[in-house]
């Protein structure tokens, strides 16, 4: 088995199992309890959140641990909007964008029917938001512009510190998808809040967190026992935490180790594809763990199921389960076919060069046998 889809999840390190392996043992206090042992298990949380602070690497905010990054994007945009509601504010928009993870876009469209007016910006056909559009749609209503740093299914970076500026000029609160982006590139400055995912990054699966800047934090989300500054209650698990942590310490002192590494892998498996592939999204403005690509006259679902042994997906994960066209490759302009005949090759830092190349060729060659099939 060669696993390519890095952007679905990440294999554990195997420093982070052997981190979590005593707390799920006999460390198994509640962190939240007086005794000696639930101080311990606390600290160790405090020693993880510091870790994942450290490779946001802003100043200035905090960060909330949750039960996924997708739950960090509920809190961020639900919560900025009760907060605003509650302190009488008249802003009512939220702007986003198409390629949006749907974390973003289906809470954005929940918001609607709250009440929210939503503007949904397209793309170009890199996958760039061109910002003069959104200049012309900022104005003292927005309450909240989301935007991803890179995107999951065709890694193109958005030029996040730029769009933030513009976002604060209008005083509105700046949301960040930065799961795809955390540990392999280095976070833009400007965000508000900013949503992360453990299993991303070679942690666990079932822990994510929520950076907020000081002032900015959203309403409370989750009622109960007052944990997480009494915003997300709930028993912490600290094995998940010292497993993000331990990830998230892996992340940032490797980070130029494993970019070299990515950079090194695209240029293998290009390679080693041939040049019949076309590469979706833009070229310059990407994350090079993420090859989205197509090729004329292919069905990507049966060359999918033609190579069991290789892991890798149609756009996303999820579009790949549901048969839908990718909505990513529809705002980038494909039409059905094009979207249909795209997979999405993820690799990181247990690729080696040898599998992606080995993989890669045997794509390649099922590629061409469907092409003469059609033929
Ligand atoms: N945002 C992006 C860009 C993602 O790729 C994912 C996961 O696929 C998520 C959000 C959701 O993360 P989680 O699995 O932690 O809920």
């Amino acid at each position: 088995m060669i696993y390519l889809d890095y952007q679905a999840t990440t294999p554990v390190a195997p420093e982070v199992e052997q981190a979590m392996l005593p707390w799920i043992a006999e460390r198994f206090a509640n962190p939240h309890s007086p005794s000696r042992w639930g101080h311990e298990a606390e600290a160790a949380i405090e020693i993880a959140r510091k870790r994942i602070d450290k490779a946001i690497g802003h100043k200035g905010g905090v960060v909330a641990f949750t039960g996924s990054a997708t739950e960090a994007l509920n809190w961020a945009l639900k919560g900025t909007v009760e907060k605003a509601r509650v302190a009488g504010s008249k802003r009512n928009r939220v702007i986003t964008v198409a390629t949006e993870h749907a974390a973003v876009l289906d809470t954005c469209e929940w918001l609607t029917e709250q009440g929210i007016d939503l503007t949904v910006l397209p793309v170009d056909s890199d996958g760039r938001l061109d910002l003069d559009l959104l200049a012309e749609e900022l104005d003292e209503r927005v309450l909240i512009v989301s935007v991803m740093m890179v995107n999951n299914e065709i890694g193109v970076t958005q030029p996040i510190s730029a769009i933030s500026r513009m976002a604060h000029e209008v005083g509105a609160i700046m949301v960040c998808d930065a799961v795809q982006a955390l540990g392999k590139v280095e976070l833009c400055d400007g965000p508000d809040l900013i949503a992360v995912s453990a299993h991303k990054i070679h942690g666990p699966k079932g822990i994510g967190a929520l950076w907020m800047r000081t002032g900015k934090e959203p309403a409370p989300f989750i009622h109960g026992g007052g944990q997480e500054l009494g915003m997300r209650s709930g028993t912490l698990s600290p094995a998940l935490c010292v497993g993000f942590g331990t990830a998230a310490k892996l992340a940032d002192e490797r980070q130029t180790k494993d970019y070299d590494h990515v950079q090194r892998l695209w240029t293998a498996a290009m390679h080693a594809l041939g040049p019949d592939w076309i590469i979706n999204g833009s070229t310059a403005h990407r994350y090079f763990g993420n090859l989205s690509i197509r090729r004329d006259r292919i069905d990507a679902a049966r060359l999918l199921a033609d190579l069991r042994e290789i892991a890798f997906s149609l756009g996303s994960a999820c579009a790949s389960g549901s048969g839908r066209p990718s909505h990513v490759l529809r705002a980038i302009g494909l039409d059905y076919t094009q979207a249909r005949s795209s997979i999405r090759l993820g690799f990181g830092r247990y690729t080696t060069q040898q599998d992606l190349v080995a993989a890669c060729k045997q794509i390649a060659a099922a590629a061409k046998a469907q092409e003469h099939l059609v033929a």
